[in-house]
């Protein structure tokens, strides 16, 4: 009798845990293939001034279209082009701001020509809660596409921002980059981490941004060296590079030039500026300077 006891309790846990298995949330954290998939619409940005400096890495999403990429105004601020590096390590020139506010600290710029990618989900329903599981997904330190795990510590207001904070690591380079719930939709753009403390990390919320996107008349786009104040070609004798654009290389050497006579190159081609920059080709330091 005791041992019939013993295995129906030993069944009925079985059962429930089966049970509870079966109908248990959905938890995008612990689907591995999702996130790899929701890291294919997470971009590393290498941002260059007119002088083709590389100022600032910085991430950003695409979002809403697949010709469109979220990320921080601090992130672009000062450039005049960017380069989107993907997932698989493809290379985008991405010069076009559609909107962008430096109070809120965001902006979408376009690709041009637009890439393949599925938009990431998102949720701006404001809906959240301490202790809810978080992912983040941005390129801390230019470690591209780099996914932590953590939750919701608390909310706040401070000037014209709408603070989530949370423990998912991230740290400079991570700005940009997305905050997903555990649904797998974005709910805020991973912006800033307190550098005396650990973890205490900050997104903006994606209702912001959703906002700002409904203030874009969906045409309108300005360089990105119009926005910032940098790539002005009128004041400064240099060339800014545009998506565009066209520049020279040799048949030897990894260098694009900007003069098709610069002394550092013999029998020059022209081709596409951003056929030169997928094809690994860097700025003429001569040329461009
Ligand atoms: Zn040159």
């Amino acid at each position: 009798m005791m041992k019939k006891r013993v295995c129906l309790v030993v069944l009925f846990v079985l059962l429930f845990s089966l049970a509870g298995n079966a109908c248990g949330e959905y938890s995008f954290s612990g689907d591995p293939d999702a996130v790899e998939k929701a890291a294919d619409a997470v971009f590393m940005l290498e941002v260059y001034d007119q002088y083709n400096r590389k100022i600032a890495v910085g991430s950003g999403f695409v979002i809403f279209q697949p010709t469109l990429l979220a990320t921080n105004y601090h992130v672009i601020e000062d450039g005049a082009y960017v380069i989107a590096v993907s997932d698989d390590a493809a290379r985008y020139v991405v010069d076009e701001v559609c909107i962008a506010s430096k109070q809120l600290d965001l902006a979408v710029l376009r690709f041009s020509p637009s890439v393949a990618v599925q938009p990431l989900e998102y949720d701006a329903t404001d809906q959240l809660k301490r202790a809810q599981t978080v992912v983040a997904i941005g390129s801390p330190a230019g470690l591209k596409n780099t996914v932590s795990i953590g939750n919701i510590s608390a909310f706040f207001d401070q000037g014209h921002k709408d603070w989530i904070q949370f423990t998912a690591p991230i740290s400079s380079g991570s700005s940009g980059g997305a905050l997903l719930n555990d649904q797998g939709k974005v709910i805020g753009i991973t912006t800033a981490t307190y550098a005396s403390t650990q973890n205490v990390n900050l997104a903006v919320r994606i209702s912001e941004l959703v906002n700002l996107y409904r203030q874009w008349d969906g045409q309108t786009v300005r360089k990105l060296g119009q926005i910032t104040g940098s790539g002005t070609a009128q004041t400064h004798a240099v060339s800014v590079p545009s998506a565009s654009g066209k520049v020279w290389i040799a048949k030897s050497g990894k260098k694009y030039h900007s003069n098709p006579n610069c002394s550092k190159m013999k029998s020059p081609v022209e081709i596409d500026l951003l056929q030169a920059i997928e094809n690994g080709y860097e700025p003429c330091g001569k040329c461009f300077k």
